[in-house]
This record gives C-alpha cells, structure tokens and sequence, in this order.
C-alpha cells in the first residue's frame, strides 16, 4: 500500500517516465511483457484485462478474460539503452475475472504461500540461483545453428579464463553492468566450465524477488547477446561432449530472522529441520523432476561425468548428488539443489521445492535400506510418468495445473522422438 502510494507519486512527477512494462509468466516460464503508457496505467491499474487464451497454458477460448495486479513492490528502472528511453517495470500477478487470484499463475501462488509461511510459523524463504547459460555466434535463429556443425561458440576459453579481448568476456562485462544498474546484487561474474558458458552471481533474497530476478537476468542477457551480435541460450545442453547448463538453487529457511538450517553441532553444521527438508525433497525427487527439468533437453545435461547430478542422494562434495551441503556458516548455511536446468519456470519450481521440503513426505523405509542410489529420470518421458502418478504433485500443484503442464510437456516428447539423441533442432532453442 505504501509502496504504490509512493511510486505512484514518482510516476506522476517524474516527466522523462513515458511507459510502465508490466511483465508475467506462464505455466512453463516464458516471460511476458507489455507496455503501457504511463498516464493510462495511473489511471486504470485496477481494471487491467487481458486476452488469457493467447497464452500458452493459461485459458481456454471460451473463458479468456484475465486481470493482471500490479506488485508495486516490484518497481525497477529500465537501461533505456538496452529496453528503449523512459521506461520502468513492474511484475503483475495473474487474477480471475472476478478478480481471485487465477490458478495457472505461480508468481501469484508463490507469493500467497510464502505470506502464509510469514504469517503462520514466521518463516522466511531465502534463495540464490547460479545461472549458468551459453553464449553462441549470431542474431537470428538461421545463423544460430547449423544442422552440421551445430553452434559455433564466441569463446575457446574455459572456467575463469583470461583471454585478452574475449567476446565472452565483452558479454558479461555489459550483461553485468545492466544487472548491476537494475539492482542486483551482483557477487561474482565469471566464465564458466564449458567454453563459452557464463554464470553471473548474484546475493541471495527473498524467494519471490529471486525468482524475479531470475527472469530478469535471462531477459538481460538475450538482449545484451543480441545487441553484440551474439545469442545467450539457456538450453541445459547444447552441445553434446561438453558441460552444460545448471541453475543450482540455494535454499535457507529463518524464522524471526534467525537462519534456522544452521545447527553449530549439527553434522555439516546442517540443523534437524534442513535435513527433514532434504529427505522430502529427496523421497519426492522423481515425482518432481519435471518441474525442475522441463525440457526434452534438460535430460541430456544430467550426467556427472559433467559436473550435473543424477543420483537421489546428499554430498557435501559430490558432485553427482542432487543435493550438495556447501560450507556454510551461521548466515549462509543452506542447502544447494544441482539437478535444477536454467530452462524451468523459477515460480513453479521454487513453489514446488518448497511446499515438497516442508510439506511432502520424509523418505520412506524402503528408499532408506537400499544400498543402490536411486537415480532421476533419465528422459522427459520417465519423468512425465513419475509426475503423472504423484499424489504430492496433484496436491500441491492442483489437478488442473498437472493436467495442462502434462499435456505441454507430452506434446514436447512427441515431438522429439529422438529424445535421446545428440542432434538439436534450431527449434528447441528459441526461447530456453
Ligand atoms: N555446469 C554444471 C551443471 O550443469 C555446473 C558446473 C559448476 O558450477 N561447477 O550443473
Ligand atoms: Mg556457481
Ligand atoms: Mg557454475
Ligand atoms: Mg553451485
């Protein structure tokens, strides 16, 4: 309230604001964008509809109208030199023609869930994410992939590399320096594993601003890829025999501001309540694993002969385990999910880790006795079968959530048969 009282008043006085963006996402992540002119959003921010079933995954035909609610809280300025001159931005949630919250919209599921955690037991949820995309040669989608020779990367150089006038290195210097003029609070920046991989790392907060943030920083770097002439993808596997790309998800629960995943005589300094929240994420991993890896090609990535897990299990070194226990200390012990591609929608994924890590089931006997480690799927299709059967996921996300995200996700294996192939069609790049 306070908030949009006083950026409401900014908007106003401010003359050189011409546009407010307002942006969402649907079921499977993509980011949606629209501007309005700023006098006509002053005006009409409580009456915003919008054309629902032209967006994949929200409504049918017969029922269209959709309502977006501004989140003043979500104000931030737009480079004019990247997004055009005079512009800010703002994150919508997704309402109902009668103005609920609509169903389908996880940024608005994931806000409500985390006000009743806040509200109820005091919690807060905080997360970091290691974005890690690849920058390749050429603007459009022709010069992009060759069937024969597939993406031709901008750089030779690998992990941390110091190559004198590097384009990858011209990449995160901009792509960082628009993050850092938008807010972010950027740590590191720095050339990742494979060649021509970055990963740009920013400070942990809130889960909702990360999941923000996270489509921001995929916005940011596609646009500053194709300003240089480059394209930042974040398919989690574009090149067979080299890394691919993860979006390691850090997780920390603190109640009353006190981080309560840490426990000083704790093994790994990890308290009773993370390692509860480890062993349902764990007991539910394959049921989940679509969530987290959404696409035909996340599948590809998940081998640790390249740095990305397969095995259900916790390691504080191994980096095979889905779950690794980085050292931490009293503020930043927390637990670190690998198995996460760049491709997933943040809201749903983040919803979904976190209502399964505090709401799911431990592990059960029978997973705890065995000596094999259980493994994640090894294509879409194994995990569209686990997904489909989980009473967890019918619960947490809602029988109508599971059934359209199936029917997306089933299409997207139909359409692939060589799923397990290493050919990647110029198709499956456009928007991961
Ligand atoms: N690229 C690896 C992955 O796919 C991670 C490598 C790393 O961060 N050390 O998850
Ligand atoms: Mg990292
Ligand atoms: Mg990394
Ligand atoms: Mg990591």
């Amino acid at each position: 309230e306070e908030q949009e009282q006083e950026y409401r008043a900014y908007l106003e006085k401010e003359k050189h604001v011409k546009a407010v963006t307002l942006c969402f996402s649907d079921l499977e992540g993509r980011f949606h964008m629209l501007d309005y002119d700023k006098k006509f959003l002053l005006a009409s921010a409580d009456n915003l509809t919008f054309d629902g079933s032209s967006i994949r995954g929200f409504t049918s035909q017969h029922e269209s109208d959709l309502r977006l609610q501004v989140d003043w809280t979500s104000f931030l300025w737009l480079p004019a030199d990247l997004f055009g001159a005079g512009k800010v931005m703002l994150f919508a949630n997704v309402l109902n023609r009668s103005g609920g919250q609509y169903e389908s919209d996880f940024r608005g599921l994931l806000q409500q869930y985390l006000r009743e955690l806040d509200r109820q037991e005091g919690l807060t949820a905080y997360v970091s994410a290691e974005v890690e995309g690849i920058v390749v040669e050429g603007s459009n989608a022709e010069q992009r992939f060759d069937e024969n020779t597939g993406f031709q990367m901008i750089s030779r150089g690998g992990y941390f590399h110091s190559l004198p006038r590097d384009p990858l290195r011209q990449f995160i210097d901009t792509a960082a320096g628009v993050q850092r003029a938008m807010g972010f609070k950027n740590e590191k920046d720095h050339p990742e594993v494979a060649p021509s991989q970055f990963e740009m790392n920013f400070s942990y907060t809130h889960a909702l601003r990360t999941a923000d943030l996270i489509q921001l920083y995929k916005l940011i770097c596609r646009q500053v890829a194709n300003t240089l002439g480059m394209t930042a993808t974040f398919l989690p596997k574009p090149v067979m025999g080299i890394n691919g790309s993860g979006m390691h998800t850090n997780i920390s629960l603190a109640k009353h501001g006190k981080n309560i995943f840490y426990d000083r005589d704790g093994e790994e300094y990890l308290s009773t309540q993370a390692r509860d929240f480890i062993a349902r994420i764990l007991n539910h991993a394959q049921e989940m694993c679509l969530v987290l890896n959404t696409s035909v090609n996340a599948y590809r990535r998940l081998d640790p002969h390249f740095e990305a897990p397969n095995q259900i299990q916790v390691s504080p070194i191994d980096r095979g385990s889905m779950i690794r226990i980085p050292v931490g200390n009293e503020k930043t012990a927390r637990i670190e999910v690998r198995s996460v591609a760049p491709d997933a929608n943040p809201y749903l994924l983040l919803y979904t880790l976190l209502q399964t890590g505090l709401n799911g089931d431990p592990l059960s006997g029978q997973h705890e006795g065995s000596e094999h480690v259980r493994l994640l799927p090894g294509t879409i299709q194994e995990a569209i079968e686990y997904f489909e059967g989980s009473h967890l996921m019918r619960r947490v996300l809602g029988e109508t959530n599971v059934e359209k995200y199936l029917s997306y996700k089933q299409m997207a294996a139909d359409r692939s048969p060589r799923a397990l192939g290493t050919q990647i069609k110029t198709s499956e790049i456009i928007y991961h």
